[in-house]
């Protein structure tokens, strides 16, 4: 016998073969054993879940000679003719090749004839959202009166494209994407009966490459065996799906948690090597990633994680994970537009380091930082701190500080002055208006509320330095100042820089403005510009001459 593919090999033959779906198979097995049988059925859901599949089961059950039931006898001539897609009753449409008006008139019009073998005649329909208007206009007649010898069974993976006029006349059943575990599960039970070697991580990453599709799994279980000579062997499995080995995969994290961005690079140099299909590297990382959070967050007892796994959670804080999840999604997102995959995939890379907080790599040196201090004076000392040189990061931004670049990065960008930097970044450097504007940005960021948005909106930033904040505020707005409102203040912006800051707020005139008076000069001046806009309108004008009307200046409000 010729060798025969494994997707078609192991096509269900029976509900009980099915896998997943099972408030579907519930409710038609109900159906068919208590014969309430609807004449139109439709299935819905992504390609290679098993719509058509259950629909020839179900025409099984609806023509087994042994009688209508949910268990198909698999012997007769009707389920055996059937099961190898000759069964003249049983009428298959692809809607996508058969979509002209003639054809389906012609296929509608022979509904009314009896079946000629079986019980009922049955017609399948696939993809049926690809009919034509006037295609779904004759099923809509068909459906309207259905002659009692004819089951319509729909398929689609498009629902919503479907007229609500034919969905209110099909019972509808929706199909699961099946999970990966379901997928190896059916894997491992295919690959012990053909009796093929295999591993647990090439079934594992056949099942999540194949995307809730059993379909798709077993054809490429079918490739890979081949690629392995009669074997399942995660070399030849990773080679085949484009994805990258494990270990290269731990040294890229272990590079990512340690803040190196040259071994970042280094990594991915070596994984071009193999011409990797860098979403689904970027896919692995972020799993692995989910895993760390998840062992962050659990008891690691609770939970078998293998040791890496462990090793990194303890490494790496929770901020990062997140943070490195969040720019990896957006990577997998940017993609597809990137110069080249490579290219997309080492600037998601270079993104996760240099948006990460900034000087702070380890969680313990982390968590010194945010624990909140008494005393305002107890400061972490600069050695605790290991700074990540990585890339502009956000707070320098703000600051106006110029940024230091990644080393690699350094080699193709003009060298920043570093004498500048270190002059700005430990001096002081003067208030200027730009640096109010800053300021307000700084209140947005720091997402205050109550009294304490009061007290800053009213203060102007005099001067800063790393650690250091003064602040002025006006002595007619001196009620707004007390201990409690200066703490939270300064809780605040330790938490917007991460790390210590030492916060003055000295009460005299400022001599910029502070970010309310600009709300309110703003909002003076919108209510100007509406006044006089109003005042010059010729409909404003017409009204006042005709109807001696005025204007009540104290109504307008600005739009
Ligand atoms: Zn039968």
């Amino acid at each position: 016998m010729s060798y025969q593919v494994l997707a078609r090999k192991w096509r269900p033959k029976t509900f009980e073969d099915m896998v997943g779906q099972s408030h579907v198979l519930q409710a038609l097995t109900n159906a068919l054993d208590n014969d309430r049988l609807h004449h139109a059925y439709l299935f819905t859901g992504t390609r290679g879940v098993g719509k058509t599949t259950l629909a020839r089961i179900l025409a099984k059950c609806l023509n087994c000679e042994q009688g209508v039931s949910s268990t198909p006898c698999g012997e007769c001539s009707a389920c055996v003719s059937i099961d190898e897609g000759r069964f003249v009753d049983l009428i298959e449409v692809d809607a996508a090749s058969r979509a002209k008006v003639d054809e389906t008139r012609d296929l509608m019009d022979n509904v009314q004839y009896a079946p000629s073998v079986g019980r009922y005649k049955v017609y399948l329909i696939d993809e049926v959202h690809m009919f034509s208007g006037h295609s779904f206009n004759a099923l809509l007649k068909t459906l309207e009166e259905p002659p009692p010898h004819v089951k319509f069974l729909l398929a689609t993976t498009e629902s919503k494209k479907i007229p609500v006029t034919i969905l209110s006349r099909c019972l509808q059943f929706n199909l699961k994407h099946l999970s990966a575990e379901q997928i190896e599960t059916q894997l491992e039970k295919v690959l012990e009966s053909e009796a093929v070697e295999s591993d647990a991580i090439s079934r594992s990453l056949i099942s999540k490459s194949a995307d809730g599709s059993l379909r798709d799994a077993l054809s490429l279980l079918d490739q890979a065996i081949a690629y392995g000579d009669g074997r399942l062997q995660e070399a030849q499995v990773r080679t085949m799906l484009g994805t990258i080995d494990s270990l290269e995969l731990n040294e890229l994290l272990e590079a990512l948690v340690s803040g190196d961005a040259q071994a970042v690079l280094r990594c991915t140099d070596h994984m071009a090597e193999h011409n990797p299909d860098y979403d689904s590297v970027l896919v692995e990382l972020l799993s692995i990633l989910q895993r760390i959070a998840i062992c962050q967050i659990v008891d690691s007892d609770d939970i078998e994680q293998d040791e890496m796994i462990n090793a990194l959670s303890h490494r790496i804080s929770k901020e990062d994970v997140q943070l490195y999840y969040q720019v990896g999604i957006m990577g997998r997102k940017d993609l597809p537009v990137a110069p080249d995959p490579r290219t997309g995939f080492e600037m998601t890379l270079i993104r996760m380091l240099a948006f990460r907080p900034a000087g702070v790599a380890t969680p313990e040196a982390r968590e010194a930082i945010a624990r909140p201090t008494t005393n305002k004076t107890a400061k972490i000392k600069p050695e605790e701190i290991k700074t990540v040189e990585t890339g502009q990061t956000h707070s320098e931004k703000l600051w106006g500080n110029k940024a230091v670049n990644t080393e690699s990065v350094q080699a193709e960008a003009p060298q920043p002055d570093v004498t500048e930097k270190n002059a700005e970044s430990e001096g002081t450097s003067k208030v200027s208006a730009e640096v109010t504007g800053n300021w307000q940005s700084i209140i947005d960021e720091m997402a205050l509320v109550g009294l304490v948005k009061e007290l800053a909106g009213h203060c102007a930033l005099k001067e800063h330095s790393k650690d250091k904040v003064h602040l002025v505020l006006s002595p007619d707005k001196e009620h707004l100042l007390n201990q409690t409102q200066k703490d939270r203040l300064a809780n605040a912006l330790e938490m917007r820089f991460g790390r210590g800051i030492q916060l003055k707020i000295s009460i005299e005139e400022p001599d910029a403005e502070t970010p309310a008076q600009k709300k309110a000069r703003e909002e003076r001046e919108r209510q100007q510009a509406a006044e006089s806009s109003l005042k010059g309108d010729d409909n404003v004008r017409a009204m006042e001459e005709m109807f001696g009307a005025t204007l009540d200046e104290k109504s307008i409000r600005p739009v």
